[in-house]
């Protein structure tokens, strides 16, 4: 499965005092090749101790509450050897600022590149870590691996609502496939609200993954890949469970939802924008009206760290569905995908210094 969790053995621990100080830890382990030969009940019981972290409390402000933020990175395999990390300072910016949103210490920036960028150097180091596969490029990557890097916050002890003072920031990783199956692009407009006005839709934070989480399992049960939220007055277009949304107008414009406190400002999506333009392609960041994505989008699509860039090929509104285009995946969203992850997979220039070896 894609997303299944087979958390690799170092993992960084760090916490605020009164400043931030931290540690790599090397849960237990035996050599990747001996794991392979476990059986699955040994190899289960394995992970569940890895996933063990006996400093940190139990009951807290993260696990009763919600009161706690992450962030989710990607270190990639390189056609030429090797591992790199795509843009983590803008991860660890983004880290911080959630932190200081739910009112906590945010996070040391520097502290966590490191440690974003150590985590998966030391995994590798033990041979956890993924190889590079030239049979990815058949398909553009669709199929590729890579290793998915979480850093989250956790809190201090406490059993009333409150907030932390005194966060752990712990940094984990698991190698991944693709998000999204290759079979299904159609996309439902969810009936529920994922942000409201003056609340947390900006903040990468646990709280708002609970109406995503209960969306996209409504949206799975109903044959769709995906749910795409509107606004709370429901005319506008947010973005998707887990990731931004964009649609190609029939004239030629790049639209996505403008940021404000109801979107997560995504690292993909920053990204997406930067390269569209410099394909001479006009991007706008605004309102778009659901309306006007039924009748004039000829392209849409998702993109996120988890999900790259996704194609959706259709979008059912009030039972109303849209086809786009020839209801296959379409050209420019093909473009940017495989621009994307040729820069992400080593294969096209790194024209802005995105990517960062792992060390
Ligand atoms: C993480 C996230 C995204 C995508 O952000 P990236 O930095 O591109 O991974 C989009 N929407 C939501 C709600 C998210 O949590």
């Amino acid at each position: 499965m894609a997303f299944t969790l087979s958390i690799f053995p170092w993992v960084y621990i760090g916490k605020y005092e009164t400043s931030w100080t931290g540690n790599f830890i090397e849960q237990e382990h035996l050599s990747p090749e001996e794991e392979s030969k476990l059986s699955e009940e040994e190899h289960t019981a394995l992970m569940n101790r890895r996933n063990s972290f006996p400093d940190l409390p139990l009951v807290n402000y993260t696990s009763q509450y919600g009161m706690g933020v992450f962030e989710g990175a990607k270190a990639y395999p390189q056609k030429d050897g090797g591992l790199k990390v795509f843009r983590p300072d803008e991860n660890a910016k983004r880290m911080a600022r959630s932190m200081e949103g739910l009112y906590m210490p945010g996070v040391d920036e520097k502290f966590l590149v490191d440690a974003i960028l150590g985590v998966p150097a030391k995994n590798a180091d033990l041979g956890f870590s993924i190889k590079y596969d030239t049979a990815w490029e058949k398909d553009n990557f669709l199929s590729a691996a890579a290793i998915y890097i979480r850093p989250f916050s956790w809190s201090e002890p406490g059993i009333g609502v409150g907030l932390s003072k005194n966060p752990w920031v712990v940094v984990v990783s698991t190698p991944v496939s693709a998000y999204f199956s290759a079979d299904n692009y159609d996309a439902v407009i969810s009936d529920m609200i994922r942000a409201t006005p003056n609340g947390t839709g900006w903040i990468k934070c646990d709280a708002n993954y609970v109406i995503s989480a209960l969306a996209k399992k409504k949206a799975g049960d109903a044959g769709f890949m995906e749910a795409i939220f509107l606004d709370v007055t429901q005319k506008y277009v947010e973005e998707g469970s887990s990731c931004n949304f964009f649609c190609l107008m029939k004239n030629g414009t790049l639209v996505t939802p403008e940021l404000g406190d109801t979107i997560l400002p995504g690292i993909t999506r920053k990204s997406i924008i930067q390269l569209a333009k410099d394909r001479g392609i006009k991007v706008e960041e605004r309102k778009l009206a659901i309306e006007e994505v039924m009748t004039d989008a000829a392209e849409c699509f998702v993109a996120g760290t988890a999900a790259g860039i996704t194609p959706i090929c259709s979008l059912t509104h009030h039972g109303n569905k849209q086809v786009f285009g020839s209801g296959e995946p379409q050209k420019l969203t093909m473009d940017l995908l495989k621009e994307l992850k040729g820069i992400q997979y080593g294969v096209v220039e790194d024209r802005y210094g995105w990517m960062v070896p792992v060390k």
